[in-house]
């Protein structure tokens, strides 16, 4: 790995990326701005066509941004990709059927001036076990781990992941994340795009989501995955309704009533029982933290709160805030070597 020069892994300013003219034009990336440090492990949420993709297809020099500056490792994607800095695990492509694992990874480290041995990349992959297979034998999560060994050929200072764990089960996913952990310990940056909180809570330091091609949130996992609702319910006491006493505490959600008991939704739930139970409005209090799949939803949720124009990373506390294979070269379609 090239430990020298920048610090930044990548940096992005003002990023802009469409399709299309005129009224059917798509702005997938409307004004991303990112500062990714090396060693960083970095999750990139968002739902379907939130510009993940198009966004990581920029930072790998597939496309030039429409507008705005991106450098990767201090250079210009292109280079940075070419000088074999930068490794991908794309969703799809990349791959020749008919050769077997082993293979596949002599080939693509043939074309590359400098890499790692060919066994080497294979055992990192965790993909030793499967070397003599043929491609088209391989199952979905066998294949990531192929275009892992692919992407680790080089020693690459940056990872990208798009979705690379699709397809995979619970195990696969899991020994998946175990090497890929390994990867990060060796000082390697990794950035991942990802639909699973889950996912990123479990193996990422900081999240970065995206929302209609801009950042919406940005902080240290922890902060992003304690956002959201939390619920307090209890059996009620009190001689005025939960609703009268819902809106003298400004929650403005619906109260549910279940079961004998109460429901609030709020941010402020420590608040709300503290109200409770020293006007001894109600007793057998409990509180419950949204999951992280709600708290998922309602990030991405179109309704999401935004405010103003991002001026440093956005955090997630901040309720929201707008701002915002393989392998080192382009994909290619099935069947194809890059
Ligand atoms: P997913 O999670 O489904 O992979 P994503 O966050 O990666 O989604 P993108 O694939 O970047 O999203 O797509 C962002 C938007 O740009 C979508 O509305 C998509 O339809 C559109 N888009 C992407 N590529 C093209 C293209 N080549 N031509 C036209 N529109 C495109």
């Amino acid at each position: 790995m090239n430990t020298a020069a920048s610090p930044t892994a990548l940096h992005a300013t003002g990023v802009h990326q469409h399709f299309g003219t005129g009224s059917r034009t798509v702005h997938a990336v409307a004004g991303v701005d990112l500062e990714i440090q090396r060693g960083e492990i970095v999750a990139l949420l968002g739902a379907n066509g939130a510009g993940k993709t198009t966004f990581l297809d920029m930072v790998l020099g597939f496309t030039t941004p429409a507008s705005g500056t991106l450098t990767v490792l201090g250079e210009s994607p292109k280079t940075a990709v070419s000088g074999g800095r930068v490794g991908a695990v794309l969703q799809t492509g990349g791959l020749l059927h008919d050769l077997t694992v082993r293979e596949t990874v002599a080939m693509v480290a043939a074309c590359h001036a400098s890499h790692i041995p060919v066994d080497a990349a294979l055992e990192r992959a965790g993909a030793t076990g499967i070397a003599r297979r043929r491609v088209r034998k391989c199952s979905g999560g066998e294949q990531q781990r192929l275009r892992f060994a692919l992407a680790l050929l080089t020693e690459p200072d940056l990872l990208l992941l798009d979705e690379p764990t699709a397809g995979m089960d619970v195990r696969a996913r899991k020994e998946f994340w175990e090497t890929m952990q390994a990867e990060a310990e060796r000082g390697r940056t990794i950035v991942f795009a990802t639909h699973f909180l889950q996912e990123a809570a479990d193996f990422a330091d900081r999240i970065v989501l995206m929302r209609a091609g801009r950042i919406v949130v940005d902080g240290p996992v922890d902060e992003v995955t304690r956002a959201g609702h939390r619920t307090l319910s209890g059996v009620w006491d009190g001689a005025r309704s939960p609703e009268e006493v819902a809106a003298d505490l400004g929650i403005t959600e619906a109260v549910v009533h279940q079961s004998g008991r109460v429901r609030f939704t709020t941010e402020d739930t420590d608040g709300l029982a503290r109200v409770l139970l020293s006007q001894g409005l109600a007793h057998e209090l409990s509180i419950t933290a949204a999951s992280l799949d709600d708290v998922f939803l309602d990030l991405t949720a179109d309704d999401a709160p935004e405010a103003g124009p991002q001026t440093g990373p956005a955090t997630a506390s901040q309720a929201a805030p707008e701002a915002a294979g393989t392998s080192t070269a382009r994909p290619t379609p099935e069947g194809s070597l890059p």
